[in-house]
């Protein structure tokens, strides 16, 4: 689990966080109840109130002056203090302040949805001539952004397979720089998602440091990685390696399917940038997302604990069901390479999995039709168990020889653990599976 970084976003008056104890470092389950929030800053209320106005009032002029040069850049360092609620607000500053703690980060910012994150966080660091490197699957709008809007912007790409090895992550990163030298560019970002969706299929975050170090600037090119679906509780991939990471915060972190909301973590240096961008276009979570998204933060551990252990039941009695061919589940990886990545990258499986149905789309349909208290729909990470056909769903328009090099199959039913009853869940599954 992260330990806490210091220092806070500097807001006026706050009273100093209390992070240790007789030299204990405090806990993130622990620290989300109270970090980076004063009750003595509103009027004592023990939870922050919910901060809806569109600008701040400046203490002078003086100090109206001072925060407009950090907040274009003339002085270094950013705002001393909140300006105006397209570059930041109380709710939004706590949020990042605690998501940090989670991920061990000097800084985060958060986003109105986890798309408009990664979008400006690749936009940041791009200019026309410039190669990204990123690993393949990719949640499918990060792919098209990629493709189709970078793309027309003169940015170019290359992909990796998730599981590659150190050698094929030289080969490719050799090719990326050759392509960005031939247009004067430079090899942006590396762009990762581990696991993958919706393969879950691993990217060995030390692998691509060494590579990256072994070939490019690693102060010009940073390793960014997608963690929506173990993180922050199950894997910490800045302490594997990479510099930025990013999240839906719409799936665990928000947690009750009721909010789109996104995060990136990080070195303060690696953020300013995106949040210079971030200040010029807007794309800011809105106060009421982010207290709902700090209240979420409160149970993040037991929710996604419970959900891991409930999946860990499921996928046992599912493993030898005579209607199931396979479990794609990260707690159940036979030896090999996948298995060797999960045990130095993650603390735990999370509770998002693939099931094959023996048969084709017609048998995984009346599975899902059959179900009875997990939910027929997309996204995960919630409360409640989802489940999903990726093939005929948000696969549905990846042409069909990309689809099979990826395995998103006809039988693949993609399940997403909640936190109810685990025998609940698994009699649910049982009568699913008894009327394919
Ligand atoms: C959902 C998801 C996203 C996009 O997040 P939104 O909050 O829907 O914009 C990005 N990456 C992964 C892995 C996701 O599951």
């Amino acid at each position: 689990m992260a330990d806490p970084v210091k220092p806070l976003t500097p807001r006026r008056h706050r009273k100093p966080e209390v992070t240790t104890i007789g030299g204990r470092e405090l806990k993130p389950s622990t620290l989300m109840m109270g970090y980076g929030y004063d009750p003595v800053l509103s009027e004592g209320s023990l939870k922050p109130p919910i901060f809806l106005t569109s600008t701040f009032v400046f203490e002078n002029a003086e100090a109206g002056k001072r925060h407009f040069e950090g907040i274009t850049g003339k002085r270094p360092g950013g705002a001393e203090g909140l300006v105006y609620s397209r570059f930041n607000g109380p709710n939004q500053e706590i949020l990042e302040d605690r998501l940090s703690v989670w991920d061990g980060a000097e800084d985060a910012l958060v986003f109105s949805s986890g798309m408009t994150a990664i979008c400006i966080l690749m936009m940041a660091y791009c200019e026309a001539g410039d190669v990204i490197v990123h690993s393949g699957p990719l949640y499918a709008a990060s792919e098209g952004f990629v493709a189709k809007w970078l793309s027309k912007f003169g940015v170019r790409y290359v992909d990796f397979p998730a599981g590659a090895t150190r050698e094929e992550l030289d080969a490719v990163i050799v090719k990326a720089k050759d392509m960005a030298a031939e247009r004067g560019g430079k090899v942006a970002m590396i762009y990762l998602e581990s696991p993958g969706n919706p393969t879950n299929a691993l990217v060995d975050v030390e692998a691509v440091k060494a590579a990256r170090d072994a070939t490019l600037d690693p102060a010009v090119t940073p390793i960014a990685i997608d963690n929506t679906f173990l993180g922050p509780l199950w894997q910490s991939p800045l302490r594997n390696g990479a510099d930025i990471v990013a999240y839906s915060l719409t799936k665990y972190a928000g947690g009750h399917s009721d909010l789109v909301a996104g995060g990136i973590s990080g070195a303060k240096a690696w953020m300013d940038p995106v949040r210079s961008l971030r200040n010029t276009m807007g794309g800011i979570c809105d106060p009421n997302t982010a207290w709902m998204l700090l209240r979420s933060l409160e149970t993040l551990e037991i929710r996604m604990q419970r959900a891991t252990e409930n999946a860990i039941k499921v996928c046992d009695f599912l493993k030898d069901h005579p209607k199931v061919e396979g479990v794609g589940f990260l707690g159940l990886l036979p030896d090999g390479r996948q298995k060797d990545i999960y045990d130095r990258h993650c603390t735990g499986p999370g509770s998002t999995f693939s099931l094959f149905i023996k048969g084709g789309e017609a048998e995984s349909f009346r599975f899902l039709d059959a179900l009875k208290v997990a939910k027929l729909a997309v996204s995960l990470g919630g409360t409640e168990t989802l489940a999903s056909h990726p093939a005929a769903m948000t696969h549905l328009s990846v042409p069909d020889d990309r689809k099979a090099q990826l395995g998103i199959t006809d039988n693949l039913v993609r399940i997403s653990i909640g936190i109810e009853d685990a025998g609940d869940i698994i009699a649910d599954f049982d009568q699913a599976l008894a009327a394919v």
